[in-house]
């Protein structure tokens, strides 16, 4: 049997409806020309293709169709923003809980002659406005700050920050993978200067994101990718439709189920969570904090991490980030919040998504009470 999959945070499925158009923009009798081709209308209809997709973007955050910049995905977008909007000289702020899509561009930057500072969060995993305000510079030129935590789930008081940002006349951009189809997203009534976005996280197809810079005279994304101007000079390269028309698409599905998707999903989630949380020695890390839908990330005190994920065997599940876990050093987001070594190392992160059911929530809280109960030597459950 196959183990149960809880790991949307790193990845979905794509809807089935979104293969399905993705198809047919690919073989010699679909939409499969070069969208940048002018003369012939097999070029012209790939174009209309790619920009209603590029409206369907921009209507899940409220944005214009100009506004978007198609990438390869958002550690693309992240680059493309960090990079093309600090200049030698500039300050930039930078969450420490950030995607390494954020910090590992915001360190090769400090070796650029950029200066780097980065915001702390609090014990509950949030970034607060105050604290990005006590870093603020004369040169500060730009705020990086995620708006849901990709371990954690944990959401940051971005309108805040916004408001901050914009009384200290600094640019903000925000890492939205973890949010797009699962928080509202509304860029007229917030102002944010540039915001990633990637499909693969919301049922669209990996290898697509797109970057949202916002139209002002005073904003001017350097490229990063040269040749051929494509994407009004911010990002060059042919476009591949059937990646657009996907994320398009995904894009329009989650904005229909939104409300209802994650109302459906917290349920699940905090079902779950009622079913393990008097196990001894667990402890839900980032409690307290607003939190997106489908996150679970669990501590299980006095477990070895290695020994407890090798025994979760019926669950698809991570530790840490997807993307540290091909190494076992403890998460530093979890470091950073104020976690052990050994407590960061015995958690995991759960994350449930569209096609979780209770079924599946049944069973996966029942084999997580009884490995965690094996791994304990018999400790019996506290009464809540
Ligand atoms: C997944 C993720 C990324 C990377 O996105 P890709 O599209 O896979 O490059 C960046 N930031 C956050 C918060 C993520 O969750």
């Amino acid at each position: 049997m196959n183990p149960i999959y809880l790991d949307y945070a790193a990845t979905t499925p794509v809807a089935p409806k979104v293969a399905e158009a993705m198809a047919q923009c690919l073989t010699e009798e679909g939409n499969f020309a070069n969208p940048a081709s002018r003369s012939h209308v097999y070029g012209w209809r790939a174009e209309e293709a790619v920009e209603a997709a590029r409206g369907q973007v921009a209507a899940l955050i409220n944005a214009d169709a100009r506004e978007i910049v198609w990438t390869s995905g958002a550690t693309e977008s992240n680059n493309l923003a960090l990079k093309g909007l600090c200049r030698p000289g500039d300050h930039l702020i930078v969450s420490s809980i950030e995607h390494k899509a954020v910090l590992d561009v915001a360190l090769w930057l400090k070796e650029q002659g950029i200066e780097v500072d980065f915001v702390e969060p609090t014990a509950d995993g949030t970034i607060l406005p105050e604290r990005i305000e006590a870093l603020l510079k004369p040169n500060t030129r730009l705020v990086s700050v995620m708006w849901v935590n990709n371990e954690l789930g944990t959401v940051n008081p971005i309108a805040d920050i916004s408001a901050l940002c914009q009384k200290a006349g600094v640019l903000l951009h925000v890492d939205a993978a973890q949010a797009l189809g699962k928080l509202p997203i509304d860029l007229d009534a917030l102002k944010v200067d540039a915001l990633s976005l990637s499909a693969h996280k919301c049922y669209g197809p990996k290898g697509i994101g797109a970057l949202y810079v916002k139209r002002s005279p005073n904003i001017a994304v350097q490229a990063q990718i040269h040749g051929g101007g494509h994407e009004r000079g911010m990002r060059s390269g042919t476009l591949p439709t059937h990646q657009c028309v996907g994320f398009g698409l995904a894009c329009e599905l989650a904005g229909q189920v939104l409300t209802e998707e994650t109302s459906r999903i917290s349920k699940l989630r905090d079902r779950l969570w009622q079913s393990i949380r008097d196990l001894p020695g667990v402890r839900l890390n980032g409690e307290g904090a607003e939190r997106v839908c489908g996150h679970l990330n669990v501590a299980f005190t006095g477990i070895d991490g290695e020994v407890l994920l090798l025994s979760l065997r019926q669950l698809a599940v991570s530790t840490g980030s997807a993307c540290t876990s091909a190494s076992m050093s403890p998460s530093y987001v979890l470091n950073a919040i104020g976690l052990s070594a050994a407590d960061a190392l015995a958690s995991i992160r759960i994350s449930l998504g569209r096609y979780t059911d209770a079924d599946d929530i049944e069973q996966a809280a029942a084999h997580i009470r009884q490995v965690v109960l094996g791994l304990q030597g018999g400790k019996q459950p506290r009464r809540a």
